[in-house]
């Protein structure tokens, strides 16, 4: 734990190092042991036993197994939870691992399987829900619907803000009073801890696909969750007899990119801010979707999230024919999914990110989803143009001509 009073900058560069001078080593270390040797049998048994239940390695017994413990990955979950104000975070193979890792420790053994869904969801998240495939009955709902909902045996509710891919902010703590004490799980992928620290206005579980914003460089595929020690410990429980672990050199990679996620975060945010401002004035662009582009009602901007981001939406004109020019026109965007990452993305969510969402809920074929990252926002915008320029519905002058 580094000292309360630091801020989030200096807290990103040294959270999760503070055994690292006792280690006589400064940059990270990798520890990729698969095992550990025992102590004795004893110390090793009980030390399992320990993991097994969650908690955390005895100093007599060690860690016996990476299954049940890494130190590279501890380091890691450590630095974020402080990042995420909570008490501790538990890392996955995946921001899916971390879901379907959340969504069992809240309903097997409990009693309770309903899951309130807040839409719209990353599709990966509603599919997982909709499936019933852990067992769960899932009821979609939106932000106000939430209190007429919650059910006696309502194991959790599960919302995200700003909102894949609409980009909408929901209220988390409106949520979390109408849950009325039922654990809210805040997926914070798109603002990270860097605009947003959902577990201020009462979230119980702060998920990251850390594959994004996290890693921020394209090359990690994680799951984290930033959580209260007793949340961490079941959480652990579930990923030590699940399997579902984070590889310690993905751990070295997320450990060594958070401390740059605060000038990534900013940067990318102020090259979105220019581009939507942009796209807002062009032509082809019906809506841009982008927190405080519409106005700020619920007045969360500035209190509940403290800057925009870097993600846009964008509903084109031209429909779905626009879209699927624009995405093969680009040369600067890639066309991909995913995002977060320093190199700029684009993507189409209706039939990527978003294909398995219910028809009802699923986003308009209209809407392109931008990710900016950290190239001058002017080539950015000079990419976009030429693409957008692309599309040339066939105008009257050249039906004259011909
Ligand atoms: C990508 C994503 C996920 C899923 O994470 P993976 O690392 O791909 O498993 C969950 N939520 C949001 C908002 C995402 O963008």
């Amino acid at each position: 734990m580094t000292s309360p009073w630091l801020q989030t900058d200096t807290i990103a560069v040294h959270a999760g190092r503070e055994d690292l001078a006792g280690l006589g080593v400064h940059a990270l270390p990798i520890d990729l042991s698969s095992t550990n040797p025992l102590p004795d049998i004893e110390a090793g048994g009980l030390s399992y036993e320990a993991m097994a239940n969650g908690g955390t390695p005895t100093p007599e017994g060690g860690s016996v197994y990476a299954r049940l413990w890494n130190p590279t990955v501890a380091r890691f979950e450590s630095a974020l939870a402080e990042l995420e104000h909570a008490e501790a975070a538990v890392a996955f193979a995946s921001g899916m691992a971390a879901m379907t890792a959340a969504i069992l420790a809240a309903t097997s053994g409990t009693g309770r399987r309903h899951v309130l869904a807040v839409r719209p969801l990353y599709g990966g998240t509603d599919h997982l829900l909709s499936t019933g495939l852990l067992g769960t009955e899932t009821t979609y709902c939106t932000a106000a619907e939430v209190a007429a909902a919650v059910r006696p045996d309502t194991a959790m509710v599960v919302l995200e803000t700003p909102a894949n891919p609409t980009l909408d902010l929901v209220d988390i703590r409106a949520v979390v009073t109408a849950a009325r004490g039922v654990p809210v799980l805040v997926d914070n992928t798109f603002a990270t801890p860097i605009l947003q620290n959902p577990i201020d206005f009462g979230a119980a579980m702060v998920l990251h696909s850390a594959t994004k914003y996290l890693g921020g460089h394209g090359d990690v595929v994680a799951g984290v969750i930033a959580c209260s020690e007793e949340t961490a410990a079941a959480l652990r429980r579930v990923r030590a007899v699940t399997g579902g672990l984070l590889h310690p050199l993905g751990a070295y990679l997320l450990h060594r990119g958070l401390t740059t996620l605060p000038i990534r975060v900013r940067a990318q945010q102020a090259g979105a801010q220019r581009i939507a401002a942009w796209l807002q004035t062009h032509p082809a662009v019906a809506r841009v979707h982008y927190p405080g582009i519409a106005g700020d009602p619920q007045g969360l901007l500035g209190t509940q999230m403290r800057g925009t981001g870097a993600m846009i939406a964008v509903d084109l004109r031209g429909g779905y024919e626009q879209a699927r020019q624009v995405t093969s026109a680009v040369g600067l965007f890639t066309h991909a999914v995913s995002l977060g990452g320093v190199d700029s993305l684009i993507q189409h969510p209706a039939a990527l990110t978003h294909r398995p969402v219910a028809g009802s809920a699923k986003p308009a074929a209209s809407i392109v989803r931008l990710s900016i990252g950290l190239e001058a926002p002017d080539d950015l915008i000079a990419d976009l143009d030429r693409a957008l320029a692309a599309h040339r519905p066939v105008a009257a002058v050249e039906v004259l001509q011909a």
